[in-house]
C-alpha cells in the first residue's frame, strides 16, 4: 500500500511550531515509506483566511525543507465538489435538510443538559422530508446505535458510543460545507491513508468516521499527537519563547535545528538527541510517538542551534549570514564573511548574533562605538600602551596574525608587563567590545591600515 499523508493548515495565521511539528511528522512518515506528502490549504472560512498567511505558511514549509507532492489543494476551490458529495448523502438517506433555527437548536441542547445528557440536536427534522430552502442546513443522520472504534497511532484504541454524537451540520445555511465534511471528502479524494494531526482534533475523528461510513469510503489510519506545552506544563504561549516558524527564521535559527528540535519534542529513538534529516527519514516510521504532551524548552533549542551552526560548512554558513548582515545595512561579499567565521562560530548561538558580531569589521573606524565595559581598559596606561604599539605595528616587516601574536608577547615580556595591560586596551580600540576573539586575529582580519586607524583613535 502506498502511504499518503497530508498537512492541512488553515491560513488564519503564520505556521506555528505546533503545526510545524505536525507537518514534519506527516512529511517524515511519507518519506520514510516512499509515499506521498500532500498539502491542503483549509481556507473555507473566508473572513479569517488570508492569502498572506497562505504565502507565509508555504514559505515556512520550504524553509523547513518540507517539499510536498502534487498540486496544492485549496478547499475554497472545491465548494461544488463538497456539495455534490452532500447531495449523495441526501440521496442515500444518510443526511437530511433541517430548518430549525439556532435558537431552537440551543433550546434542544438545554433540554439534554438538564437531563444530564450530552447537549445535542434532538433529530426533529430527521423524517420531515424537507428539501432545500433558505435558512436550511443539511445534517448527518447518525446511526441509532453502535460504537465508533479506531486504533490511534499515538493514543491507542479510542471508542465512542454513537449516542454521544450529534446529527452534525454538513452544509450551512449559506451553502458552505462544514470542516468535518470537507476534510473527509478531501482526505478521501486525495487518497490519504494516514491522518496525523494535533490532538485538538481527536474529538472530530469519530464524527469523521461516521462520514466515511456513510459514504462507504475506506477509513484511514488516524494519529493524534499531543500539544506542545510550556516548560511549566501550561498551555504554550509566547511567554515561553514559542512562536511562529517564521519568527525563528528571522531570529537566525537554522532550519535543521528547528526540525531536529521539534521532532524530538514528541518522538524518540532511544536517547539520541541529534538527527540529520536523512537519519530521521530512515528512522521515523510512526512508532515511538509520545502520548503525553512535551514541554517546550528554549534552552535546548538554543543548544541544538549552536550545534548545527558549528557543523555547517563555512561557505554555506557565510551565505546564510549574508542576508542578516544586509538587514543590518552591510552589503558584504560572502568570501569576506567566510574569512571571519572561524573566529566567531563558536561564540554565536544564531545567525543574527553572528551577523551582529561581524558588523565591527565593516564599519569605518569613526563609526565604531566603544561600549561602556570596554572603556575601562582605555585608562592612562592603556592609552600609553596603544600609542607605543601603534608605531611598532606600523613598522612590522610582515603583518600577519602569527607575527602580531609574537610581537605582542615579546613586547609584554621585555617590558615586564602583564598581558592584561595590552590585550584589553587593544580589544577596546579595535572592536569597541570588552570580549571577543584574540586581538592578533582581529587585527589580521581588519588589515594593518584599519587596525592602526582604530588604535590611533582610541589612544587619543
Ligand atoms: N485545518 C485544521 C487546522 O489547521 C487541520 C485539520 C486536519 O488536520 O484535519 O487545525
Amino acid at each position: 500500500m502506498k502511504i499518503v499523508t497530508r498537512f492541512a493548515p488553515s491560513p488564519t495565521g503564520h505556521l506555528h511550531i505546533g503545526g510545524g511539528r505536525t507537518a514534519i511528522f506527516c512529511w517524515l512518515l511519507a518519506r520514510h515509506f516512499g509515499g506521498e506528502f500532500r498539502l491542503r490549504i483549509e481556507d473555507t472560512d473566508a473572513t479569517r483566511s488570508k492569502q498572506e498567511y497562505t504565502d507565509s505558511i508555504l514559505a515556512s514549509m520550504k524553509w523547513l525543507g518540507l517539499d510536498w507532492d502534487g498540486d496544492l489543494t485549496y478547499q475554497s476551490k472545491r465548494l461544488d465538489i463538497y456539495n455534490a458529495y452532500i447531495d449523495r448523502l441526501l440521496e442515500t438517506g444518510h443526511a437530511y435538510w433541517c430548518d430549525c433555527t439556532p435558537e431552537e437548536v440551543e433550546a434542544m441542547r438545554e433540554v439534554a443538559r438538564a437531563r444530564g445528557e450530552k447537549p445535542r440536536y434532538n433529530g426533529k427534522c430527521r423524517d420531515r422530508g424537507l428539501t432545500a430552502g433558505p435558512g436550511r442546513v443539511v445534517r448527518l443522520r447518525v446511526p441509532d446505535e453502535g460504537r465508533i472504534v479506531f486504533n490511534d497511532m499515538v493514543k491507542g484504541t479510542i471508542s465512542v458510543d454513537v449516542s454521544e454524537l450529534d446529527d452534525m451540520v454538513l452544509r450551512r445555511t449559506d451553502g458552505m460545507p462544514t470542516y468535518n465534511l470537507a476534510v473527509v471528502v478531501d482526505d478521501h479524494d486525495m487518497g490519504v491513508t494516514h491522518v496525523l494531526r494535533g490532538d485538538d482534533h481527536v474529538s472530530n475523528t469519530p464524527k469523521q468516521i461516521l462520514l466515511y461510513n456513510a459514504f462507504g469510503f475506506e477509513v484511514p489510519t488516524f494519529g493524534h499527537v499531543p500539544m506542545i506545552c510550556g516548560p511549566d506544563h501550561q498551555k504554550l504561549s509566547k511567554r515561553h519563547g514559542a512562536r511562529a516558524v517564521i519568527e525563528y527564521e528571522q531570529d537566525g535559527l537554522l532550519p535543521q535545528a528547528l526540525v531536529n528540535y521539534l521532532v524530538r519534542l514528541g518522538w524518540s529513538h532511544g536517547d539520541q538527541e541529534i538527527f540529520s534529516l536523512k537519519e530521521l527519514v530512515e528512522l521515523f516510521d510512526g512508532n515511538n510517538l509520545n502520548s503525553s504532551p512535551a514541554a517546550f524548552d528554549p534552552e535546548k533549542l538554543k543548544w541544538l542551534n549552536a550545534h548545527y551552526l558549528r557543523n555547517t560548512p563555512f561557505p554555506q554558513l557565510a551565505a546564510m549570514v549574508r542576508p542578516f548582515l544586509e538587514k543590518l545595512g552591510y552589503d558584504v561579499p560572502a568570501e569576506k564573511i567566510e574569512a571571519l567565521l572561524p573566529m566567531y562560530v563558536e561564540r554565536a548561538s544564531d545567525l543574527a548574533a553572528l551577523a551582529q558580531a561581524l558588523t565591527i569589521y565593516f564599519k569605518p573606524a569613526e563609526e565604531l562605538v566603544i561600549e561602556e565595559k570596554a572603556m575601562k581598559a582605555l585608562n592612562e596606561d592603556g592609552k600609553h600602551q596603544l600609542s607605543v604599539l601603534h608605531d611598532m605595528i606600523a613598522d612590522m616587516p610582515e603583518f600577519s596574525a602569527e607575527a602580531l601574536d609574537t610581537l605582542l608577547h615579546e613586547y609584554v615580556e621585555k617590558g615586564g608587563l602583564k598581558f592584561k595591560q595590552v590585550g584589553p586596551p587593544l580589544r577596546s580600540a579595535l572592536t569597541g567590545l570588552a570580549g571577543g576573539p584574540s586581538v592578533h586575529d582581529v587585527m589580521a582580519a581588519l588589515g594593518r591600515e584599519e587596525s592602526l586607524k582604530r588604535i590611533a583613535r582610541a589612544a587619543n
